[in-house]
């Protein structure tokens, strides 16, 4: 099995498109079509980390977060980014980062951290604009199933925990093949009348391709007449954050040391206490305070995150708002990458990483 089989299933799960602009998931060094000998699952791909996966015969790191994020200007190993790299390259390791793309869609991060604490009815807190088109095309009536199959099968059509969606409306369609011209139907030089589906899908932008040649393939005109849409539409299955209720509601300190139990916490940074029931509780891992007033305005109790700053603490005007700390937070991101892939690749040797990589500690004797 080659590096690239398995990135390629885990785009699958969590595809790249799906990651923030200011994102850099993929993979990061290495070469893909090399044969895989092991997989290292870690949240930081860190010189330790790689130290591990030399020493356990693995040439594949899977990272949640991207080693190089902002760029490299030089690779003389002055810190601990530089080094890592150099070390990966020398010893022939790759390392992959699986990150906002695995934070945005619904079954990834954040359900990890809905699923400890108990979360039902979950819905993504903030959904991702603009990643929907639309595709129209106009097909003989005979014809127009094949079309709507093979869009089907291509991806196209899926809303929510509904699939096979279309829209069809009949109408006319006019041509005249020119000279040199294959027609489907009608003769050359003659306007053609025919009756024709007018066939809409919607889907995820990043399968255009897919979509159009899957038409293209199953549509029997010379030339197909299409549009292409772009919308603004949220996509609910993909987005920042999620939210949903704990089965029952809790009185705050309850909640909180349930918190602390469940995330094997040795502090939680968090807002004043109200007096108030838990029920509604809005989660996202890693440095989340831009979802602050996402999470107001869908009425949370709580929100839990990481990364909050002294500031950002007012903005939750009232809103019980914890800050766990952001390993703490995606701890278990280790345990959903380890399932995916041991679901897929019951045989292989895929390894959760035994290095602590949180540099942060806290002095509580
Ligand atoms: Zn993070």
């Amino acid at each position: 099995m080659k590096i690239s089989d398995i990135t390629q299933h885990l785009e699958l799960v969590a595809p790249v498109h799906f990651q923030e602009s200011y994102d850099n998931a993929g993979l990061i060094v290495g070469n893909a079509d090399v044969e895989c000998t092991g997989i290292i699952i870690s949240l930081d791909a860190i010189e330790a980390v790689i130290d591990e996966a030399i020493s356990k015969q693995c040439n594949l790191v899977i990272a949640h977060h991207p080693i190089i994020f902002k760029g490299l200007n030089k690779l003389n190993g002055k810190n601990y980014v530089e080094r890592t790299i150099l070390k990966a390259i020398k010893n022939d390791i790759a390392i992959y980062a699986i990150h906002t793309n695995l934070d945005n869609i619904k079954m990834g991060v954040n359900n990890k951290i809905a699923e400890k604490i108990g979360l039902q009815n979950l819905q993504i807190l903030q959904p991702k604009e603009n990643i929907l088109k639309k595709l129209i095309t106009f097909a003989p009536l005979d014809k127009a199933e094949g079309i709507r199959k093979a869009l089907f099968a291509a991806g196209a059509g899926q809303l929510g925990k509904y699939s096979e969606c279309s829209f069809n409306t009949e109408g006319t369609g006019t041509f005249k093949a020119e000279k040199g011209a294959d027609p489907h139907v009608g003769e050359i030089g003659v306007r053609h009348e025919e009756k024709e589906i007018k066939l809409e899908v919607i889907f995820p932008a990043y399968i255009e391709q897919r979509i159009i040649s899957a038409m293209i393939e199953a549509h029997p005109y010379e030339e197909v007449a299409y549009d292409i849409i772009s919308l603004g539409n949220y996509l609910s299955e993909v987005g920042s954050g999620l939210i949903g209720e704990l089965e029952n509601e809790a009185n705050e300190t309850e909640f909180l040391g349930k918190i602390k139990s469940d995330f094997g916490l040795k502090v939680i940074r968090h807002t004043s206490l109200a007096g108030k029931k838990v029920k509604k509780v809005a989660v996202c891992g890693g440095a989340g305070s831009y979802l602050i007033p996402i999470a107001l305005s869908n009425k949370a109790d709580v929100y839990i995150t990481s990364d909050i700053k002294y500031h950002e603490f007012f903005d939750a005007e009232g809103m019980l708002m914890l800050d766990i700390g952001h390993y703490e937070s995606e701890q278990f991101t280790i345990d959903l990458l380890y399932a995916i892939l041991r679901e897929k690749y019951p045989n292989f040797a895929v390894r959760k990483t035994e290095v602590i990589t949180n540099p942060v500690y806290y002095f509580v004797e």
